[in-house]
This record gives structure tokens, sequence and C-alpha cells, in this order.
């Protein structure tokens, strides 16, 4: 048995027809930049993550950039976010000349913990970048109240929860702005780049559709200075051809971490490793990560010695990334960041595995804790 941690080709029996479809309208049409299947997208990811407004983009990372600069984020400024996340949370702020301020992580969720965030807090303080790290919300509550105390712009960086549920409310719904990626490794990918950002307020839907192009709504006239951060229309025909499927899809990546819970409980190993921890409904597992307190090295070269694919997300914490250096932080800085960038390992959980595969995964976790 081989399995690979994606295996983005087995969707292709469900999605390949209605994608051609897609493709082929807008190669007859000859529209490839923006137009009506971009329009049709971006309504319909708008209703889907509850919010009023959604435009369309070029990647995550452009939804995060382009958000930062509505927002109006600029040299001298500080933005807070998580040091345990994708390097696109805090590269996006450090590219306007902002600083990114680190907020150690909780131990049981990953996601940054809001207890730690109001003495992160100082005059100079625009925003915050809460992560629903590996498609599980933050506890946004207190996040919220605090933002709303101190008067700072909240960007939910989503790229890894779409459809993920706090309290009832969507991820990207929650804060002023909700960034969502569609790389293809991503819950909804394309096969391509492309992103989204979510709004309901009218002023930033405009904002941001205008930053899109270069800051101009009429042509050749520049009110801001944007960049080219469009979406393109082909991604979006592939994006909207597989959104149909989302919800089948999440509910099997949701019954495949189940199957794993149950089996790691069974054969009692849940004293030698953490399964992942479901603090709020929903967790989509655009990731199921587990956590492991010795050997992580040896167990990821046994199972790949069995034909089991696993990764690590992420292996260094941003604090400690050479291009941050100039921030100053030493080893030891966000402990909780730095304990869960030795100790986790993200298993294969993607809608089509079954459930013999899981068991199989498991039975090898097993032998090598066990024998
Ligand atoms: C994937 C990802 C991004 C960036 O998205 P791209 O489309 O790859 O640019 C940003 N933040 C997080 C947490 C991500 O997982």
């Amino acid at each position: 048995m081989k399995i690979p941690l994606l295996d983005i080709p087995a969707s292709y029996d469900k999605v390949l027809v209605d994608v051609e479809k897609n493709i082929n309208q807008i190669i007859q049409s000859g529209q490839f930049i923006l137009g009506p299947i971009v329009e049709e997208l971006e309504k319909k990811i708008s209703s889907y993550c509850k919010t009023n407004y959604a435009v369309g983009v070029s990647s995550g990372t452009d939804a995060l950039l382009i958000s930062l600069m509505a927002a109006g984020i600029k040299e001298g400024d500080e933005v807070i976010t998580s040091p345990f996340t994708f390097f696109a949370t805090a590269g996006s702020i450090a590219r306007l000349g902002a600083r990114p301020v680190f907020v150690d992580i909780e131990k049981n969720s990953f996601n940054i913990n809001p207890n730690l965030i109001e003495k992160s807090i100082t005059d100079k303080t625009r925003a915050i970048i809460p992560v629903h790290l590996y498609g599980q919300s933050v506890n946004m509550d207190p996040v919220l109240t605090l933002a709303k105390k101190h008067d700072l712009v909240v960007i939910e960086d989503a790229a890894q929860a779409i459809g993920s549920e706090y309290k009832g409310r969507r991820a990207g719904s929650m804060g002023d702005y909700g960034c969502f990626s569609f790389f293809p490794t991503k819950n909804l990918g394309g096969f391509g780049d492309g992103g989204m950002v979510t709004m309901s307020s009218e002023n930033i839907y405009n904002k941001v559709k205008t930053l899109r192009v270069h800051g101009s709504n009429l042509k050749y006239y520049h009110e801001f200075i944007g960049g080219n951060f469009r979406i393109d229309a082909l991604q979006a025909g592939v994006v909207l051809a597989k959104l149909k499927y989302l919800d089948q899809w999440t509910e099997k990546r949701r019954e495949n971490a189940q199957a794993y819970n149950s089996f790691f409980k069974e054969r009692g190993l849940t004293n030698q490793l953490t399964v992942p921890s479901e603090d709020f409904a929903k967790h989509v597992y655009n990731q199921y990560v587990i956590r492991i307190k010795k050997k992580r090295t040896e167990l990821r070269s046994f199972l790949n010695e069995n034909n089991i694919s696993t990764e690590i997300y992420y292996p260094l914490p941003l604090h400690l990334q050479n291009c941050f250096a100039y921030l100053g932080h030493k080893q030891g800085a966000f402990p909780e960041s730095e304990k869960a960038a030795n100790e986790t390992i993200a298993l294969p959980i993607f809608p089509e595995l079954t459930q013999n595969q899981i068991s199989y995964i498991v039975d090898k976790i097993d032998d090598f804790l066990n024998k």
C-alpha cells in the first residue's frame, strides 16, 4: 500500500467534466481576466462564507497583502500575529514596512493565544491577523473584543479554513477581512494559484477592488498605488466547478479525522501521542496533525519506508527565520510555538482516503511505538 499525503487527481472523476465545461466557455468567450466567471465565483464564495462581498485575487498571499494595503498598514505600524503559521502571514506584514509582532500559540489548538495578545498591543499596533491553522478557528470572541477596545483592524488568515466555523460563524466573516487561498493543497484548490478576500463592508469592498487593478477605478487614472492582484478567469472556472463538492469533501475529512481518533484510542496510543483537539465547531481538517514528544524524525522515516507520506507544518517558527533576525527574537521567545514545531506531524487526511488506509497508518505508528 502506498499512501500519499494528498492525492489531487483522485477527485478528477467528480470534477473534470464541469471543469472542462467552464474552461471551454472561458476560452470561447476570450475573456481571461476577471469577467463573469470571476464574478460568479465571488458571489458564491461570499454567500458560502456568509459575508456581503468577496473579491477574487491572485493568491492567498496577495489576499493578505491587499487586505493590509486596504487597511492602510504602512512603515512603522505593528501587526500582531502567530509565529506558528505559513510564512506568507508575517511576510505580507513585513513587505509593507510594518513590524510583525508575534504572540505565542495555545498548546492544544496551535492557534494564537488570546490571553497573551493584550500585553503586546502598543500605540503603534494597527491590526491583528488571527490564523485559523490546519482548518480550526481561532478563539475569536476575545480577539474581536480586544480589537474593538483598541481600535484594531482584524484580518483573518483563513487560507486553510474555508467552511470552518466558530460558534456558528464562518471563517472569513468574523473580522474586517477574510483571506482565502486556492493553492492546490487547500481544501478548495484550483489548478494553479488563486485566492479570495471576503468582507461585509461596502467601503472595504470598493477599496480592495480598486487596489486589485493598480488602484484605478477609471482606466488609466489612479487613486491609490495598488497592484495586479487579479485572479485568472481559468482558475476561477476550476474553483467554481469544485465548490459544489466542498461540503461533501469537508465531511469526508471530518470522518477521516474521527476514524484516526478512534483507531488511536482503540489501540491505546493516546498516552504516547496527542490527537488534534476540536475546540470549536467546526474544524475542516486541511491538516490532521498529531503531536509526538519523542523520536519524531525516526517515526517519519519509518512511515516513509512503509510508503506513507507525512509532512511537518512548520519545522521552524517564524520568529527564528533568518529573514526575521532583525526582529531580535531568540530561541525560547515563544515556547509553545517552538514545541509545536518540534513535536507535530501531519498525516494524510484527504477526502478520498479509505478507512483501510487509515487503519494501516495507525497500525504502522503502533508498530513503531510498541514493537
Ligand atoms: C497557503 C497559505 C497562505 C498563502 O496562500 P498562497 O495561495 O499559497 O499564497 C497564507 N497563509 C496560510 C496560513 C496558508 O496556509
